[in-house]
């Protein structure tokens, strides 16, 4: 069996470099994944998937940082004229650019696959030897560059639908295919489980490509993500003239200086590791008036989801007081976040096992370190989790320039993508023979 999916697998591969580079030159962030989930929608049904999208798997009041409606509207028409598909567009429509694909095989285990498929807001580098400009796939919208290999994330999804449906006769169960929009920010993961639709899942897999790690290593399930609050905080006062009557003004600015430094002095956690940053400060109107308003882009990380709850509170304290101390009102506006999370150790033992068979990966590592980062795939594993089922995150090596993820050279080696797609249909397979 495994022979036969290296098979066919090897023989996909043109065909995926062809898609990664399409889904790379027609590049959409968060929300406005409206090409790329169109075609993806297209895809599955051709291929005899059933086909859930739009609000049917996206929970309106669970979405997070989502753009204002002119910004959507304008990425839809872009859209329509890069050759989305008119017969799914329209589901799409207001940022809902969740996909789901579900193919039916009779009794058996349910297993969830997660995809996320969204761009950075960046620009791409424009040098002539970064090899998407040279091979002609460089994103062509200014605005949005698949820097984090999520182009290849959603390749890898369609992949494994397609050689899923090729090997459909000898599969039992259900398998769910979830091509998840805004996981950029850690925005879109929680509007999908908010659907219900990964509540019957009893596995659940997703990968990520990574650079700094050479194609060939794998590892079967990380460990631990630190979970994370995306937020803003406005912060208002009142403009006056700054020579004529300062006194007469409330200083957003002098308030959200306060909160700044106030906010990296918050005290360390004897439980575990923290974090604060204050990414963006934007205040004032003018040189001669008292700063009427702020705006702060801020996050807090923590080691375990209480850890990051601790910081998110303490900040707010820090925020309500500073602005209070200046006369001024502030306002928060929740734009992103994740939960702690990690993978259960015998799902990863068992992608490990399927992964040492598998004639593209020659360095099968044990995995289960934890990192920095965070990610929102955590709500998806802890719905699984929670309902007595197992999750796992695997990374895949992929590295191709030494570019880091999120930086204008960007890149990823190709190769990699023919052993992803082979891993999650192998331990789909082998899932559903226990
Ligand atoms: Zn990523």
């Amino acid at each position: 069996m495994l022979k036969r999916i290296e098979q066919i697998v090897n023989r996909l591969e043109p065909q995926l470099i062809e898609q990664r580079r399409d889904f790379h030159k027609y590049a959409e962030s968060g929300w406005t994944e409206f090409r790329t989930a169109s075609l993806i929608a297209r895809k599955l049904h051709d291929l005899g998937y059933e086909v859930k999208l739009g609000q049917e798997v996206v929970r309106d009041a669970d979405r997070m940082g989502v753009p204002d409606e002119a910004v959507l509207e304008r990425y839809y028409q872009r859209a329509l004229e890069q050759g989305g598909d008119p017969e799914f567009l329209p589901a799409l429509r207001g940022g809902f650019t969740g996909v789901v694909g579900i193919l039916r095989c009779g009794e058996g285990p349910v297993i969830g696959m997660r995809f996320d498929i969204d761009a950075v807001d960046m620009l791409e580098s424009p040098a002539p030897d970064h090899r998407p400009v040279k091979e002609g796939f460089a994103s062509v919208n200014p605005d949005a560059m698949h820097s984090c290999g999520h182009d290849g994330h959603a390749t890898i999804g369609l992949g494994v639908a397609t050689t899923l449906a090729e090997v459909k006769d000898e599969l039992r169960g259900t398998i769910k295919l979830v091509f998840q929009p805004a996981e950029e920010g850690v925005r879109g993961a929680k509007a999908i489980v908010g659907s219900g639709i990964l509540d019957d899942v009893q596995y659940m897999l997703a990968s990520h490509l990574g650079s700094g790690t050479p194609t060939g290593i794998v590892a079967g399930g990380r460990g631990s993500f630190l979970a994370t609050s995306k937020f803003d905080a406005l912060i208002t006062g009142a403009p006056a003239h700054a020579g004529g009557k300062p006194e007469g003004g409330h200083n957003a600015m002098l308030a959200a200086a306060t909160a700044v430094l106030n906010l990296y002095a918050i005290p360390r956690h004897s439980q575990g590791a923290t974090r604060i940053n204050v990414g963006r400060l934007n205040a004032g109107t003018g040189r001669n008036v008292i700063p009427p308003s702020a705006h702060l882009a801020i996050e807090t990380r923590g080691l375990t989801s209480e850890l990051e709850q601790h910081m998110y509170n303490y900040a707010v304290r820090i925020l309500e007081n500073a602005a209070a101390m200046h006369g001024c009102t502030v306002k928060l506006k929740a734009m992103g976040g994740a939960k702690s999370g990690g993978s259960d150790l015998e799902l990863a033992e068992r992608v490990r096992q399927v992964a040492q068979q598998i004639s593209d990966f020659p360095n099968v590592n044990p995995g289960l370190a934890g990192g920095g980062g965070s990610e929102d795939y955590t709500y998806m594993m802890a719905r699984v989790q929670q309902n007595g089922g197992q999750a796992t995150f695997i990374s895949v090596g992929a590295d191709i320039n030494g570019a880091g993820h999120h930086t204008a050279e960007f890149d990823f080696d190709e190769h990699a993508l023919r052993g992803a797609v082979k891993l999650f249909v192998a331990t789909a397979i082998d899932l559903m023979q226990a």
